[in-house]
């Protein structure tokens, strides 16, 4: 199949990358990450989530992050809702897309939200109900979609009943998300098509992370089956508190550089997103993984009185 003219890319730096950090990162820091971001013409920001404080404490300032941002017209804020008292806080909070999902490993789901995989479906049925006759949606993901740092492949039965379940609450994309970093542009190829097979009008989406250094092949797999809609982090920035040795999404603006190299559409403005990534390394006070706002663009040209002899 062609490469897609145009894609989707949903940014989910301000959650999934730093709901890891230990240090409390300042509302108003947040706050000026999202603006920039928001300036690059990203139209999907995923800016916070609405789990206990407890849990995730780095997130505990989600309202007043929601507070301190106005909304252009035509972007979606997103946000991670764990069961209906977070969807609830997210749609007074006036949360367009609900990010809800859960892990195919009972393992992983008590561990991220101390459910098991039935109690998490119940836990889906209930956001759909508390979203009911509001303007907020729900957005699904399939957490560990190719397989599970604890329980290793999980049968694709498990999948498929997931996938199914969320289908069936009309999310307008289904997000596959490799959480541990354990797909291949392979296992991508063919678990896209086993779901296409069987929701042949259903659009899948990727969440990728880059543990094991695959992040962009495996979102380049998807771009070859046609996918339009992806997830990453701005910097590369994120892990995840409950996946062993987790390493951040793949890097957005690394990702939107491949993709207007393929002669792709983003309608994102690379130099702006690098002047993001290079305000979130400044943030956190350390280098993030991000390539391309350490090396530059491939079209920018470099002046040879400055080059070294390198021979290997
Ligand atoms: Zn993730």
């Amino acid at each position: 199949m062609a490469l897609p003219s145009e894609i989707s890319v949903s940014e989910v730096g301000p959650r999934d990358g730093l709901q890891i950090e230990a240090k409390q990162i300042a509302t108003a820091d947040k706050i000026a990450l999202i603006k920039l971001l928001i300036a690059t013409g990203l139209k999907k920001i995923e800016v916070t989530g609405f789990a206990h404080p407890k849990v995730v404490p780095q997130l505990a300032d989600a309202e007043q992050v929601l507070a301190g941002l106005r909304k252009p017209d035509g972007v979606r804020f997103a946000a991670f809702v764990p069961n209906a008292k977070g969807a609830e806080r997210a749609i007074a909070a006036g949360i367009d897309d609900l990010k809800s999902g859960i892990a195919t490993s009972d393992t992983f789901n008590e561990l991220n939200v101390r459910m098991s995989t039935a109690q998490g479906m119940r836990a889906l049925d209930e956001i759909a109900a508390a979203a009911k006759g509001t303007r907020s949606r729900i957005v699904g993901v399939v957490a560990t979609a190719f397989g599970c740092p604890y329980e290793g492949q999980l049968p694709e039965s498990q999948l498929f009943q997931l996938f199914e379940q969320l289908v069936g609450m009309d999310s307008p994309v289904i997000y596959l998300a490799d959480t541990t970093g354990v797909a291949n542009p392979g296992s991508i190829t063919r678990t896209v098509e086993k779901l296409r097979a069987r929701w042949p009008d259903q659009p899948i989406g990727l969440h990728l992370h880059n543990t094991r250094g695959l992040g962009l092949a495996n979102a380049f797999a998807g771009l070859e089956l046609g996918l339009r809609d992806f997830e990453s982090s701005v910097g590369g920035l994120g892990g995840c508190p409950f996946a062993p040795r987790a390493v951040g999404n793949i890097c957005t603006e690394d990702f939107v550089h491949m993709a207007h190299e393929l002669g792709i559409k983003t309608g994102v403005d690379l130099d702006k997103l690098i002047a993001a990534a290079q305000f979130a390394q400044e943030m956190l006070g350390r280098t993030l993984p991000g390539m391309v706002m350490k090396s530059g663009k491939a079209t920018e040209l470099h002046d040879k009185s400055v080059a070294r002899i390198k021979i290997d």
